[in-house]
């Protein structure tokens, strides 16, 4: 078999896409939805992302609020900071770049966001009404996922899927969502026996775990679908010395010969990441105000 391969891409493009047609119903009533994004540092990667993220809220008719703070900005500035954000009516999702300098804690800092604005849903209010089921501002790796999911196969219902990976912002919320559409979830993680094994029962695979190209063909049942979180940097000699290149957590030419789709890395789940920033953006936006929330 040859798998079909998902195009993340194309699929967070056609998101943008439905997210800016509804952020154009809203202005008509008056509301453009914003987000803040703080970012602490000059960490080069996160600089790429927060400026990326900027960019795609822009293109998507809403308002884009960047706060750069110093390296050494103290944890109580950055408190105060997410402070007003919270207070400010015109930000409806507040995001602060991870990872964050050594002397603030991180924890202390995403559980001060109002849980209204947590468009990254890591708040423990988000994460605790996602388990319940109840409605709540998802991670957005997940959320990604599960989208790529529900485009390729609708209904998800019976599936046995396996997560690879526990954390808190892709492996234990996307188990959660899988649970929700009613598939039977296993979680697997570096204490997880005969793991090739629990993974070849997997009608979905998702590899969350930061291992490059830990999963190999023969951990994939034929026609699985297989989603690749990772994001890993490796040494890339055959693009010239000091080269690196972004590989994932799957062997990708092995997997492939095996599943039934695959998503690639890059061009896979990285692109949905983004779009389902804006996707979150815009459910706040509304929830905030009573209005429906929207479905993309
Ligand atoms: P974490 O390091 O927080 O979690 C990794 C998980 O993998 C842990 O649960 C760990 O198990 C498990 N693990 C580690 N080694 C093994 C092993 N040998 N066998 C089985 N399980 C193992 O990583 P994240 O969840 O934050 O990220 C995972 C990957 O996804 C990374 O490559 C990251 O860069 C990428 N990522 C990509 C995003 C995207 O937009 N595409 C967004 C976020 C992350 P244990 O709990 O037992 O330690």
């Amino acid at each position: 078999m040859t798998a079909a391969i998902i195009d993340g891409k194309a699929a967070a493009a056609a998101l943008r896409q439905r997210i800016g047609a509804r952020v154009g119903e809203l202005a008509k009533q008056g509301v453009t939805p914003g987000l803040a994004v703080v970012l602490v540092g000059e960490n080069p990667a996160s600089q790429v992302y927060v400026r990326s993220k900027a960019k795609q809220t822009v293109e998507a008719g809403m308002r884009s609020f960047e706060h750069k703070l110093p390296a050494d900005t103290s944890e109580q500035d950055l408190l105060a900071l997410v402070g007003r954000l919270n207070a400010d009516e015109a930000v409806d999702g507040i995001l602060v770049q991870l990872p964050l300098p050594a002397q603030i804690n991180a924890e202390l800092v995403l559980e001060a966001i109002d849980p209204r604005k947590d468009v990254d849903g890591f708040h423990p209010v988000n994460a605790g009404r996602l388990a319940s089921g109840a409605p709540s501002l998802v991670p957005c790796t997940p959320l990604g996922c599960l989208m790529l999911l529900r485009d390729l196969k609708g209904d998800l219902a019976g599936l046995e899927a396996v997560v690879i990976g526990r954390s808190n912002i892709v492996g234990k919320p996307m188990a959660a969502l899988l649970t929700a559409e009613s598939c039977t979830v296993t979680i697997a993680h570096s204490k997880t026996r005969d793991l090739p094994a629990v993974c070849r029962r997997a009608d979905i695979l998702v590899a969350a775990v930061g291992r490059p190209g830990m999963v190999t063909g023969d951990w994939v049942k034929p026609g699985a679908i297989v989603l690749d979180v990772g994001i890993n940097r490796v040494s890339a000699p055959e693009l010239g010395e000091g080269k690196t290149r972004i590989v994932g957590d799957v062997d990708f030419a092995s997997c492939a010969a095996v599943a039934g789709a695959i998503t690639p890395v890059p061009g896979g789940v990285g692109p949905m990441t983004i779009a389902c920033l804006l996707a979150n953006t815009l459910t706040a936006a509304c929830m905030r105000r009573g209005l429906p929330k929207p479905v993309l």
